[in-house]
């Protein structure tokens, strides 16, 4: 074992600490992908141990004494997270845990699913797995399942966690996990879920590929409508998903997960729009975007031929709504919305000091002038070459 794992071995085992590997990548490692964070696990303190290995590999560190968990950065980059190994206690259904020492097997016990719940013992001697829920049969057989009855109950975001492994590995929620979601569901668990954690689990579903299906496998599991009873994931928008993902790969950069809440909530009403925000913990520009989205959407399906750039930057539609609405409407109004997100691609190549330097006094006109000129640029009505003059015309056009 090399590099920062390495490292922390070759301390590990002059501490005679038990060290292990635990969580996403030993899953990784054993489905051959790509590991991205490694999270270690240790039987003892993980915050002095951290800062002993920090010390001797050159590391940046910070520590979270509270929690006893350290990060560490590498000189190359590379990021270890360490911990303590801990048992949890939920005293209610969503509250935080009760956090305590304990070993390895407790550590494994707390954890959402069996293909997260295995750790490879790194330090001392020689490496194995552990696997005590049957992890690597699970992984064989593409299965996401829970520990217990009761995991859904204990901590509810569990469920969009389930959706998430599923779709990313393409694997199925298993019937009893499914139906444990559904019962926690029922008895009103996902209640105590705040505001910024919903919203945290759905941005981090919808930054991953294939958001269609992450939307039926929420639907199979009832979360959708637990979080708002219109969000259904029908048809219209499963296939909007699928053509957001699209036109988002065509303007890379323009857009992030905010397009795909927009096209999930499809043709709510505008008192559902706001519940979904409220429910979300949306604020500012999100906040507004998403109570505008269904009288926006309205307006779309109906005139989408008469919002040109120039409307599009006076009501300062954001290219994640003009994604959204492309996505979510399909054709016709759909490619012509895409053309209108295009435009806004175009920007001026001359500015206030050129207009200056053209004889035009400073004031309010020459940002008025400018705006005229990007809109006529935008529009195709002048090329890249008559920007000036056009703008020129439009400043002094308006001081007659
Ligand atoms: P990813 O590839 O998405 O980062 P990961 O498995 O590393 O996957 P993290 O969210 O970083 O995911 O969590 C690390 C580990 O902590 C998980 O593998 C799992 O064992 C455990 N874990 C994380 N969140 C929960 C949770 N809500 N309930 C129980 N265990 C959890």
């Amino acid at each position: 074992m090399r590099g920062p794992i390495g490292a922390a071995r070759k301390l590990a085992i002059a501490e005679k600490a038990p060290l292990y590997l635990v969580g996403g990548a030993v899953r990784d490692l054993l489905l051959r992908r790509p590991v991205v964070d490694v999270d270690l696990a240790i039987e003892g303190d993980a915050v002095g141990f951290g800062k002993s290995l920090a010390r001797t590999a050159g590391a940046r560190i910070s520590a979270h004494e509270r929690f006893g968990t350290v990060v560490l950065e590498f000189p190359g980059g590379a990021r270890l997270d360490v911990a303590s190994t801990r048992k949890e206690t939920y005293a209610s259904s969503g509250a935080l845990p009760k956090v305590g020492p304990a070993g390895i097997e407790e550590d494994l016990a707390r954890r959402d699913f069996t293909i997260n719940a295995m750790a490879i013992r790194i330090a001392p001697g020689r490496p194995f797995l552990l696997d005590p829920f049957g992890g690597r049969r699970d992984l064989r057989s593409g299965t996401v399942r829970m520990l217990h009855e009761k995991s859904p109950h204990d901590d509810p975001t569990r469920a969009f966690r389930a959706a998430r492994y599923a779709n990313r590995l393409g694997f199925s929620v298993e019937g009893r996990t499914r139906a444990w979601i559904r019962e926690a569901i029922r008895r009103r668990a996902f209640d105590s879920i705040s505001g910024d954690r919903m919203r945290r689990e759905i941005r981090l579903l919808f930054s991953e590929e294939n958001r269609a299906r992450a939307a039926g496998l929420l639907s199979r599991l009832g979360v959708d409508r637990a979080v708002d009873p219109a969000l259904t994931s029908p048809l219209a928008v499963r296939r909007g998903l699928s053509r957001a993902e699209r036109i988002a790969s065509r303007h890379p950069g323009k857009t992030g997960w905010f397009l795909y809440l927009l096209v999930w909530a499809g043709d709510v009403s505008e008192k559902a729009a706001a519940r979904i925000a409220r429910r979300v913990a949306l604020t500012r520009g999100d906040l507004s975007r998403m109570l505008r989205w269904p009288s926006l959407l309205a307006r779309l399906r109906r005139e989408a031929r008469s919002i040109g750039p120039s409307i599009a930057r006076a009501e300062r539609l954001s290219p994640e709504e003009i994604a959204a609405a492309a996505a979510f409407l399909g054709p016709p109004a759909g490619p012509r919305l895409e053309l209108l997100l295009r435009s806004l691609d175009t920007s001026l190549s001359i500015g206030g000091r050129d207009l200056l330097a053209a004889g035009v006094p400073a004031g309010p006109r020459i940002g008025k002038a400018l705006e005229a000129t990007l809109d006529a640029l935008r529009e195709g009505r002048i090329s890249r070459g008559r920007e000036l003059e056009f703008a020129v015309e439009a400043a002094l056009g308006q001081t007659r």
